[in-house]
């Protein structure tokens, strides 16, 4: 078997972080027999610099006839001051649209070597944190129309659209029930059907979807809840599924109460194609270029894209053991160093997972 991945390394950090996941991909299909051709494209800053625009078509291209997707970071003061339309950010918005990316995977665990810096007390932090939080990511109020501002009564009035198709909220529901299947078979639909209509017809039709996956335990929470819940009690999440807006918010709630966003990897899905693995951190300008980046959330993406674009769960475990396996032994990169481990930077951190990986 060949896997052919398309990297796009991106702008600060990215282009290092991407360089460690790359050996630790390649240790892996040495170790679990498959072959891996890679192609490499321009996003970002780095596409502005070499063609004038943040999303180049033959990025669009080589993404396309991938079987997956794997992405550094774009972004950096450099670029900051350029219009709208050109910013790398746009080359990133781009792209997920180009791949029809309508589901994002956004995994927040906390490591059980990290547990002293994630934001939580300690009692909870204890009980351990492994939620997956599934976000819709191409409708509700972020595109949803009508939308605008208009003058009504003598005064500006803006108003946004939050609106659901049912096959929209099918195709979401199902990426979250198969996620569960995956995991602990635990699925909660994160709404506001006692206010919103459109939560309403969303909790019907999850009801309705669910009947297909009768191995996995549905349950239902309104999101102001769940944004209590996941400080109160994390650990009673297995996977989430929910809208837009609402997973905007919760995905970097759970993210940032782990503590290490230098941790965190992330998937985007559509419904056939490459889906787009990444970590959730961004460029990181201020320790670009200097071996200091944490490489793991990239690496661990590399897991995410065996796990679910490319069905090896094995070589996937496999990373994710070698994580492990390295914290475990003590050693940290700058942004979650604590007293007693081992400071190594980008390269040594991306060499010991490598040298872990086995079957
Ligand atoms: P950031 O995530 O780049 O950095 C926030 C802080 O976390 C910084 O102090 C940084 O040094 C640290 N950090 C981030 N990743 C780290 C890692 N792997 N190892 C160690 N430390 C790490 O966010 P920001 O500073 O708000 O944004 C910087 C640039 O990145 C901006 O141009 C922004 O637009 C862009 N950005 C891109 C993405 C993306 O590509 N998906 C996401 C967010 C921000």
């Amino acid at each position: 078997m060949k896997l052919n991945i398309c990297l796009i390394p991106g702008d600060g950090i990215g282009p290092e972080v991407m360089v460690q996941a790359v050996a630790v991909l390649e240790k892996t299909a040495q170790v679990f027999g498959f072959d891996l051709a890679t192609t490499t494209a321009l996003l970002g800053g780095a596409a502005i610099d070499a063609t004038g625009g943040p999303l180049p078509q033959a990025t669009i291209d080589a993404c396309k006839v991938s079987d997956a997707v794997l992405l550094g970071a774009v972004g950096g003061p450099k670029w900051d001051n350029l219009e709208k339309s050109i910013r790398p950010e746009r080359g990133l918005l781009g792209i997920r649209k180009a791949l029809g990316l309508f589901a994002n995977l956004r995994p927040a665990t906390l490591f059980e070597e990290l547990q002293h810096a994630c934001l939580l007390r300690a009692d909870i932090a204890a009980q351990g944190i492994d939620v997956l939080i599934v976000r819709e990511l191409t409708g509700g109020a972020y595109f949803g129309e009508p939308k605008g501002e208009e003058v009504r009564g003598g005064e500006r009035v803006a108003f946004n659209n939050m609106i659901y198709a049912e096959h929209e909220i099918e195709r979401i529901a199902r990426v979250g029930f198969e996620a569960a299947q995956r995991r602990g078979k635990r699925l909660c639909s994160v709404d506001k059907a006692n206010v919103l209509d459109v939560s309403q017809l969303w909790r019907e039709v999850v009801i309705r979807v669910s009947r297909d996956y009768p191995d996995v335990e549905l349950s239902h929470m309104y999101v102001d809840n769940a944004a209590m819940q996941l400080v109160r009690a994390p650990s009673q999440f297995d996977v989430i599924v929910t809208e837009n807006l609402f997973g905007d918010i919760l995905s970097d709630e759970a993210s940032v109460i782990t503590g290490s966003i230098g941790m965190l990897p992330s998937a985007s899905l559509g419904a056939s194609g490459p889906g787009l693995y990444e970590p959730i951190h961004g460029s990181a300008p201020d320790i670009a270029g200097k071996d200091l980046a944490n490489p793991l959330a990239t690496i661990l993406s590399v897991a995410m894209m065996l796990r679910h674009s490319l069905n090896m769960p094995e070589a996937a475990q496999a990373i994710e053991n070698a994580v492990k396996g390295v914290l475990k032994a003590g050693y940290r990169t700058g942004d979650i160093m604590q007293d007693g481990a081992t400071r190594v930077g980008c390269k040594e951190m991306g060499r010991l997972v490598a040298e872990r990986i086995a079957k």
